[in-house]
């Protein structure tokens, strides 16, 4: 199984439309695949139309209770399952903290179904707390949206240190497969500015980080009213529009990522380099946040 979680702390940059229609796509390819929803706003849940019930097991259950992965993931489709969330995972942070392998909790959890799916797909919320730490203890890769703004890349560094504690402390294959670019309106000078900016930055990064190698995704996410219009459907974006722009969009971003040869992890840890993260046009104080 491949794992990958779509990590931005910001909110709004294309997290839950990148995870729900890649992992839609995957499975039209012909993938099992297991999407995960670990948002509280539950906006993947919402997005591929789960009505759940009060007796329905989520994510907190698992997290929390430790449910196993079975008993919660419910089927969307063929060869997709989505593990719900739901409002009381705004909790589950409160309540894990005093508790022993808080960390580890999701790796434990999907260590029992790697032969169930080829790919498990994670949808986090926009945060870099317990719950993405859960998420990047328990995958092997990330992938990272970017909205090409002027503060695009604002926060990266954050980001990139975060994903390099978690690698060198408890999960040494974790590694950034790449970025992708949505909401992308072409012929913009800014959106060009921001592409080259991330393929210089990923270019340069040292061998020991856990971004080297990664990619900045060929397929650009265009901005399309489509992928806006699907969540309110319940409906991925092959179902709601088979034929726009955004379905033919993420299928090919699904292309890509399955394209992706899987590479030896990278050893070592910590980025020194992260204040090179910022371009002169996104804030002059310098330091990355
Ligand atoms: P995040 O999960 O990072 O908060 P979302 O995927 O929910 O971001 O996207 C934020 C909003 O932008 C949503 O309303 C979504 O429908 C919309 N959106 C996402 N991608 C596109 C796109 N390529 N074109 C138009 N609207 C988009
Ligand atoms: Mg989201």
């Amino acid at each position: 199984m491949r794992s990958l979680a779509i990590i931005n702390q910001k909110g709004g940059v294309g997290k839950t439309t990148t995870a729900v229609n890649v992992a839609a796509a995957l499975a039209r390819d012909g993938q099992n695949v297991l999407l995960i929803d670990l948002d509280p706003q539950s906006h993947a849940t919402l997005h591929v139309g789960l009505e759940l019930t009060p007796e329905q097991p989520t994510i907190y259950d698992l997290l929390v209770d430790g449910t196993a992965l079975g008993d919660v993931a419910c089927s969307v489709g063929e060869r997709l399952a989505v593990i719900p969330s739901s409002v009381d995972l705004v909790s589950a942070e409160l309540e894990l903290a005093g508790r022993d392998a808080r960390e580890t909790r999701l790796r434990r959890a999907l260590a029992a179904c790697r032969e169930a799916y080829d790919y498990c797909i994670v949808d986090c919320g926009p945060s870099l707390g317990l719950l993405t730490v859960n998420a990047l203890v328990a995958v092997q890769e990330v992938i990272i949206p970017l909205q090409p703004h002027f503060l695009a890349l604002q926060g990266l560094g954050r980001l990139l240190e975060t994903i390099a504690r978690a690698r060198q402390s408890l999960n040494p294959e974790l590694r950034v497969t790449g970025v992708v670019l949505c909401m992308h309106e072409h012929g913009t000078r800014l959106a060009q500015e921001v592409r080259d900016d991330v393929a210089q930055f990923l270019a340069s990064a040292a061998p020991d980080r856990p971004w080297h190698g990664a990619r900045l995704f060929a397929t650009l996410i265009r901005r399309n009213i489509k992928l806006a219009e699907c969540p309110s459907f319940g409906r991925t974006i092959f179902d709601y529009a088979p034929g726009s722009h955004g379905a033919e969009d993420y299928a090919a971003l699904a292309r890509e990522i399955a394209a992706v040869a899987s590479s030896p992890p990278a050893r070592e840890t910590l980025p020194a380099d992260t204040a090179n993260l910022a371009p002169s046009y996104v804030h002059a104080d310098g330091q990355p946040q």
